[in-house]
């Protein structure tokens, strides 16, 4: 059972980065309006994320880590496949560190925590937390050598840790994020409106001379802010592409970028943007790979004609 909770968890927890990914997206998803990121060693000792939401139902939060502990899969590779990915995140993550999942449900009279380690569980058991949940994560793949040697170093982890808290503090303008670890990777973002969030994350000067784009074509919705073609310190990292509010990773989305300005700018600099598509869900699929964040468009053409337009328009209309 070990190995195939293991092979499934390489599916969801690629890095440090990939397990910011996942616990964030939980706190969102639990209604927080602070949270704190915080780690050792660019997050492969310690990563910890807390936040002020709803909390954990008790029983969920053994559920979290039950299949871990009791799980009845046998070693049939079909089973690994049927394995959902939804859901699976806290067991996957347990299953190649050690979890700690502290909560305060908000429905509740005081806070309860569960653990795991080396397929050991203990909880859960009274706790001390004033309010939301606090998970951490020690020593990812301490139990599994052959993942440990494919991560990089700490200064590299911990720039994917911070380019993962960016991006999707970008889509969270209203949500306090604080990142801390080693000193190059302190961040604090005041809650604010988007202008404000772009601002902070990608500095003053671009968000005061980007350009605002606002489209639509058949449905699609395409916003945000482009850097004006002579910008200079554009480079492929910060391009942010959202779709429905989730960061995606997608070469079509990037490409329609880059061939919007293909005009106006040498092909060795990179346009900075802020894209937001807003797409009807049944026109999009962007749960291809949960760690990737690849998307597939029901009409791929459709979305790369909008954002080519929108932005070659606003280029166009800028008088530059
Ligand atoms: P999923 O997010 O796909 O449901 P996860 O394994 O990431 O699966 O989380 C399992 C469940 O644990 C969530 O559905 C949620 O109910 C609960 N949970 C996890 N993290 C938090 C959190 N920070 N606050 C509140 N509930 C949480
Ligand atoms: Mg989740």
């Amino acid at each position: 059972d070990d190995v195939i909770d293991q092979i499934a968890a390489g599916e969801v927890v690629e890095r440090p980065a990939s397990v910011v990914k996942e616990l964030v997206e939980n706190a969102l998803d639990a209604g927080a309006t602070r949270i704190a990121v915080a780690t050792a060693g660019g997050g492969k000792t310690l990563v910890r994320v807390s936040d002020d939401g709803g909390g954990i139902p008790p029983d969920e939060l053994t559920l979290a880590i039950r299949r871990h502990c009791t799980s009845k899969l046998g070693t049939d590779i079909l089973a690994i496949r049927s394995l959902g990915f939804r859901g699976e995140a806290l067991p996957s993550i347990g299953s190649v560190a050690r979890l700690t999942l502290r909560s305060r449900w908000e429905k509740g009279d005081g806070a309860e925590e569960v653990l795991v380690e080396n397929g050991r569980c203990e909880g859960p058991r009274p706790a001390a937390l004033g309010r939301g949940t606090v998970v951490e994560v020690r020593d990812l793949f301490h139990s599994v050598p052959a993942r440990l040697k494919f991560l990089k170093g700490e200064r590299a982890e911990s720039a994917a840790v911070t380019d993962v808290v960016r991006r999707i503090a970008l889509g969270h303008p209203e949500v306090r994020f604080e990142l801390s670890g080693t000193d190059r990777s302190n961040l604090v973002l005041e809650p604010g409106d988007e202008r404000k969030r772009i601002a902070d994350v990608l500095g003053a000067e671009f968000i005061d001379n980007a350009l605002p784009i606002d489209a639509e074509r058949e449905g699609v919705r395409l916003t945000g802010f482009a850097s004006i073609p002579t910008y200079g310190r554009g480079n492929a990292l910060q391009q942010y592409v959202f779709v429905n509010g989730r960061p995606v990773r997608d070469k079509m989305l990037l490409s329609a970028l880059r061939a919007a300005y293909s005009d106006v700018m040498a092909r060795d600099r990179h346009p900075v943007a802020v894209l937001h598509v807003g797409i009807d869900p049944a026109d999009v699929d962007v749960n291809v790979h949960p760690a990737k964040a690849d998307v597939r468009f029901r009409d791929p053409g459709l979305v790369r004609g909008l954002v080519v337009g929108a932005i070659r328009q606003a280029l166009g209309t800028s008088g530059l």
